[in-house]
């Protein structure tokens, strides 16, 4: 949420723009707004879709044992609200569900025949990752289930779920980067026994596994792997930063966000692995002190991630 926040502020700057204005941060953060891309005033403190639908798949995690797309959907259609910043995609399949409750699973094909490889299935995954946490074929079952409801695309749907996978891995202690970018690689692993080709994301964890060896900066690696709206750009450059910067969840988020491009979800989704790895403490009090919103509030947010944990160490849900 607070990778969220911060990233919304800039999103889709250049990086030379965001490093000549902000010197860090908490300068981005003491801005109280921004102008929108199209009208009016972004407020500086407000999350973005990202977040919104995050919470959707924590509670969804949380409350409904079957797992099934369709009441995902359903949540997703309740919370949304479109001032904070939908991709045309997404708006079309929410606006749309409550006249074709029935017809629901052709929506996510509605805007592109291939289903969107766009990273908004990834970036909404986090929660999946910390649930199942210990639970690797669950993981990719509900990673899954919860990317086609409006991201069917392949690249989409293994792009989701190593985003959780790397959730997954950053909660245990003591691994190093090798370690990390192997569990992804047996991860996907598991597309490959579908038939599925996963050469994609075997050319990009190569590449983050020889510039984690060479210290390549975030930024440089940013040329190679991309930090757009694609999935198989964004999961693999928040990867990268979160491994550049694995002790420190304020420099793998700034690394996330003076990217430039798709700052929000590429930040959100650095700041799920970070978070999952160095837990409350690495994240700082006086970023969280800056979100504006009423509802959702961090404590609010950290209740939500407390109960899908124990939820999770408690109850061995089977996902549809
Ligand atoms: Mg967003």
């Amino acid at each position: 949420m607070i990778a969220d926040v911060i990233g919304a502020a800039v999103e889709a700057e250049s990086p030379g723009y965001i490093r000549k204005t902000f010197r860090n941060l908490d300068e981005i953060l003491a801005l109280k707004s921004v102008p929108e891309l199209l009208s009016g005033e972004w407020e500086v403190g407000r999350f973005t879709d990202d977040t919104q639908m995050t919470i959707c798949v924590a509670e969804w995690l949380a409350s409904d044992a079957n797992l099934d797309g369709k009441s995902l959907v359903e949540r997703f259609c309740r919370a949304y609200e479109p001032w904070r910043h939908y991709g045309p995609g997404v708006r079309l399949i929410l606006e749309s569900f409550p006249k074709a409750r029935e017809r629901w699973t052709d929506l996510a094909t509605a805007m592109f025949p291939q289903g969107s490889y766009g990273n908004g299935s990834a970036m909404r995954v986090g929660p999946v990752g910390l649930f199942f946490h210990n639970d690797l074929p669950g993981l990719i079952e509900a990673a899954r289930t919860s990317s086609v409801t409006t991201h069917s695309h392949y690249l989409a749907v293994q792009g989701a779920t190593l985003q959780a996978a790397a959730v997954a891995i950053a909660t245990r202690a003591g691994f190093d980067a090798n370690q990390f970018l192997n569990t992804l690689t047996v991860a996907l692993s598991h597309f490959e026994v579908r038939g599925e080709n996963t050469s994609v994301y075997r050319t990009a964890l190569g590449r983050i596994a020889q510039g984690i060896s060479q210290g390549v900066s975030p930024l440089k690696m940013s040329a190679l792997l991309g930090n757009g709206i694609k999935a198989q750009e964004a999961v693999p450059m928040a990867i990268y930063c979160f491994l550049a910067n694995r002790d420190s969840f304020e420099k793998s988020v700034e690394a996330a966000v003076f990217l430039g491009g798709d700052t929000d979800t590429i930040a959100s989704m650095t700041g799920s692995i970070s978070g999952a790895a160095l837990g409350e403490p690495g994240i700082p009090e006086r970023w969280l002190r800056r979100i504006t919103e009423t509802i959702y509030t961090p404590e609010k947010v950290r209740q939500i991630a407390h109960q899908l944990h124990s939820v999770g160490q408690s109850r061995k849900f089977k996902a549809k």
